[in-house]
């Protein structure tokens, strides 16, 4: 899912929430959700490229999207913020704050990147893809095999267009 509509639905369902609650930490919750959990593909970009610049991970994303989208696969990665167990603590957290607009921010995120996967890829891949563990669901150990590389390799392990 592209960021720049992420950015949009954070601020369509955002002013409302705003507007209506008259809190401006529910609308900022709620934005972060939406909006700022995709952060998690800079923070992994700036790894695998060993460049902490936000364009040159942009670019890389960019570049692995379009890869995905020509019907391409890449080998899948953990995205921190896009997982159960990430959820769960934001759940947890909102059940401690008493505010629950940070995790209703994710879901909506969630349901657009799933929307979207299922659109230009007919699948969302599982629930396991969407757990940090899914490495060692799959192959028994964790942090193996991380990709180096920009080149799309064929294999049935791939994550799509989160
Ligand atoms: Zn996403």
């Amino acid at each position: 899912m592209h960021l720049k509509y992420h950015f949009a639905v954070g601020l369509i369902i955002g002013i409302p929430i705003y507007y209506y609650t008259n809190n401006l930490w529910n609308f900022l919750l709620f934005f972060a959700g939406t909006f700022l959990i995709d952060s998690d593909h800079y923070l992994l970009g700036a790894w695998v490229t060993k460049d902490l610049n936000i364009f040159t991970s942009y670019k890389y994303w960019m570049h692995v999207t379009e890869v995905l989208e020509n019907g391409g696969s890449y080998p899948y990665v953990n995205f921190i913020f896009h997982s159960i167990e990430t959820f769960t603590v934001a759940i947890v957290a909102g059940a401690y704050f008493n505010n629950y607009f940070l995790a209703f921010g994710m879901f909506v995120h969630y349901i657009m990147d799933i929307a979207y996967m299922l659109n230009t890829y007919g699948q969302f891949f599982g629930l396991k893809r969407w757990s940090l563990f899914q490495r060692y669901w799959d192959h028994g150990r964790m942090w193996k095999a991380s990709p180096r590389n920009r080149k799309s390799k064929k294999g049935r392990h791939t994550s799509k267009g989160r």
